[in-house]
């Protein structure tokens, strides 16, 4: 990319981002921001208008207020329909999308059930299905942009997937398979990656500080979130929190290990502790949490034992964490939603105890975005892209 081009093209994103996180605003203050001429933002948003990626709309403010004396009332915003983003959750037994327009609002989501034991090829063949249904709508024909696409595992930065064994994948190169079927930029990211960063970016002020996120279901996922950047480690297959190993001993783990905090957190061992029985590989009920959080309310005393056992392990593993991030805020999210807030209650005494003294205590709280929160991290990963200068190729 030539100078010039670099140089507008960062301008843009800056743009972009200033919108992002202001709302409309007058060309003026556009120009004040940027520390450029008006004369150089009005041919910028001259081409963004005509590319529709920003669009102007009235202002609310009070025109005699107004120091954009050359357009009165009229400010510039993100056009929504500009540019949409893909983002696809491989699951255990499930796809899920969302599509996310160019302000970030989520515009559809979809769900369908898929073999467990679908090949790579086969579910690539899903989505690239799914991706032609949705350009047959004239709306995001030609604007869907990018694809971040999800696997509940490891996975390196190149999209690599190293290890998937709840698919049985392992080994997989996911880039080039998905390149030679899908005609869009696709990145692969860890589900709990994915999760954690949409958590964050609904909110699009810039976050200072540390968020861990653990994804709770059939497994135990990890992120954290420095400054509002994803730490993946050098590979991109760091945070991995459900195998900081928390006992010496305990049922075999998915990593062929035994005392991994996944095992004892896990919707396996949820139903481990309710029934007080051991549980067959795959053997768990979805809807388990929903019927634990149920009880719970009843006064159940299984219910009293699974959901506090549960948490004491979750303790166990949140000392140690805390320790090493000193995260401003520790956020669970995943299948477990319904008894989260349950579990942050008898989470948050014992791990204030238990810190390091002079530590500050996290804030706990509870992702409540729901069954799309994977799709709609990864569509916000993509959706990311398109603003964050640091992606920014700056060879010339
Ligand atoms: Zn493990």
């Amino acid at each position: 990319m030539a100078n010039q081009s670099l140089v507008r093209h960062i301008n843009e994103r800056r743009l972009l981002a200033i919108l992002r996180v202001t709302g409309p605003v007058p060309r003026a203050e556009l120009a004040r921001r940027l520390s450029l001429t008006r004369a150089s933002v009005t041919g910028m948003i001259d081409d963004l208008l005509a590319r529709r990626m920003v669009r102007e709309s009235r202002s609310s403010d009070d025109p005699a207020t107004r120091r954009d004396v050359g357009r009165p009332g009229v400010d510039i915003a993100i056009d929504p329909t500009g540019a949409y983003f893909l983002g696809v959750e491989i699951g255990v037994g499930v796809l899920r999308f969302a599509l996310m327009d160019l302000a970030a609002g989520v515009v559809e989501t979809a769900a369908q059930p898929i073999d467990r034991k679908s090949s790579p090829e086969q579910v690539i063949d899903l989505i690239a299905a799914k991706l032609a249904s949705l350009r047959e709508n004239r709306l995001y024909r030609a604007s869907i942009r990018a694809m971040v696409v999800t696997v509940p595992g490891l996975v390196r930065r190149d999209g690599h997937v190293v290890n998937l064994p709840i698919l049985g994948w392992k080994d997989v190169n996911l880039t080039p398979l998905i390149a030679d079927r899908i005609d869009l930029p696709c990145h692969i990211e860890n589900n709990a990656n994915a999760t954690a960063f949409g958590h964050i970016y609904s909110d699009p002020r810039p976050h200072h500080g540390v968020v861990v996120y653990l994804k709770l279901g059939t497994g135990c996922g990890g992120a954290v979130i420095i400054d509002d950047k994803l730490l993946r480690g050098g590979n991109g297959l760091g945070t991995e929190f459900g195998h900081l190993r928390i006992a010496t001993d305990g049922p075999l783990c998915s990593c062929g290990q035994r005392g991994c905090l996944e095992t004892f957190v896990n919707l396996k061992a949820l139903q481990r502790y309710a029934t007080n029985k051991d549980v067959d590989e795959g053997a768990t009920d979805p809807d388990l949490p929903a019927q634990v959080a149920a009880a719970l309310v009843t006064g159940d005393p299984d219910a009293e034992r699974a959901v506090t056992t549960l948490s004491g392990h979750l303790t166990d593993g949140l000392v140690d964490i805390t320790s090493i991030f000193d995260p401003d805020e520790i956020v669970l999210g995943g299948a477990m939603l319904p008894i989260l807030d349950a579990v942050v209650a008898r989470v948050g005494p014992p791990l204030n105890r238990r810190m390091v003294p002079g530590m500050s205590m996290p804030r706990l709280s509870v992702s409540r975005i729901g069954a799309f929160e994977c799709a709609i991290g990864a569509a916000a990963l993509a959706h990311h892209e398109e603003f964050d200068l640091s992606n920014l190729d700056l060879r010339t």
